[in-house]
């Protein structure tokens, strides 16, 4: 089982590291291949995805990838920035399903800024398209400003589009994966006002059909962003367009108690998947240690499910996980009175521990 390790820019190297120690403590036959991507890449190579961290991560069976970017390359041109490098791979390799969990773990219910009543055993599926809509639109690549702006100006755009192929491999990721959990699925979308998003409301509608077991219900994303910290507990599976769900995706992480517990998988169609905490680089605490590595090693998890058919495996490192909560240990995002204060490397440390 190979796996490419990219752990990328600012707290990405720090999770990443602790990522892989579980991963090693498990006694599982990986093979596994560091590389650098972003940032980092960019410091090297002069690219963010530079083709042998390409290769590596098409020739492996699952990525484990950290985060990338830095304030310090905002003045750069958009196509060597290092956010380029995840949208890169996403769209070389087909990663056109991104499976975002957003579970509140009992332990935790303190930490959410939401009343414990209203998360108190949530346990929704975010399921983000990720390789079309706006960020994917025509204007991309072909912008040329020398220092990544338009100074003086008037005008800027994107464009967003799906076609129906697009949305229809989407649903069926939907509705499957609704079937294995309450048989609800909430397509979001905002067909009241954009074309792109009334084709996404009449195909999700179509392919329902042949789902009659799974209940859809349409939202538009406004209300879905009220309904998510008013009711949370109403979702199932939301299934959404990219950039939709990268924004509520994020809303949602808060509700299970920091951004540093979302794990996320990318999926193509033969299953080959990049595992990433939904987080990013967090540049303002890189290098302190006190960075949550929970949501990489969460990830690692489904890395462990789906791309590598080791649910046993996946199961004991959710349950570690389960275990240090339940002993009290948290980093500085998810900490509250009465719990103990742990460093990035404690975290790490104590979930190999628990395994
Ligand atoms: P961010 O997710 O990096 O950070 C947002 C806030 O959450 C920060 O205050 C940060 O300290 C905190 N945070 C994030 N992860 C945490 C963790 N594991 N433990 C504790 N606290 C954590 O978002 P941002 O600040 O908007 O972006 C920073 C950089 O990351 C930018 O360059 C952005 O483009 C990039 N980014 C990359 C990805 C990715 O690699 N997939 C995703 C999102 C953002």
């Amino acid at each position: 089982m190979k796996i490419a390790v990219l752990p990328g820019d600012g707290i990405g190297i720090e999770i990443v590291a602790e990522a892989v120690k579980v991963l090693n403590a498990l006694d599982l036959p990986l093979q596994m291949e560091t590389a650098l991507v972003g940032g980092a890449a960019y410091e090297a190579h002069g690219h963010p995805l530079p083709d042998s961290t390409l290769q590596l991560a098409k020739a492996s069976d699952a990525i484990l990838f950290g985060a990338v970017g830095d304030w310090k390359y905002d003045k750069l041109d958009r196509p060597l920035r290092p956010e380029q490098a995840i949208l890169g791979l996403r769209k070389n390799l087909g990663l056109f399903a991104n499976f975002r969990p957003a579970i509140c773990y009992e332990q935790l219910v303190d930490a959410s800024s939401l009343k414990p009543e209203l998360v108190s055993g949530l346990d929704i599926l975010i399921i983000r398209e990720l390789t079309g809509d706006i960020y994917f639109g025509q204007p991309r690549g072909r912008r040329i400003a020398t220092d990544g702006h338009f100074p003086g100006a008037e005008e800027a755009f994107d464009t967003m589009r799906y076609s129906k192929p697009e949305i229809e491999r989407i649903a069926h990721v939907a509705f499957q994966a609704a079937r294995k959990r309450n048989k609800r699925v909430t397509s979001v979308d905002k067909a009241n006002v954009l074309e792109t998003f009334q084709l996404w409301k009449d195909v999700m509608t179509e392919v329902g059909l042949q789902y009659p077991d799974v209940a859809l219900d349409h939202m538009y994303v406004d209300n879905a962003a009220m309904q998510l910290v008013k009711a949370p507990k109403r979702f199932d599976v939301v299934v959404t367009g990219n950039m939709f769900g990268d924004i509520l995706s994020d809303e949602a992480s808060m509700l299970t108690g920091s951004i540093g517990m979302l794990p996320s998988a990318s999926l193509n169609a033969s299953n080959q998947g990049l595992y990433e905490p939904s987080h990013g680089s967090a540049p303002d605490i890189a290098g302190k240690g006190i960075a949550n590595p929970l949501a990489t090693i969460l990830s690692a998890a489904m890395m462990l499910r789906f791309s590598l058919n080791q649910e046993a495996a996946a199961l004991r490192v959710e349950a570690a996980v389960k275990k240090v909560l339940d002993q009290g240990l948290r980093t500085g995002d998810i900490y509250s009175a009465g719990t103990t204060r742990v460093t990035t490397v404690e975290m790490g440390n104590a979930v190999v521990r628990a395994l």
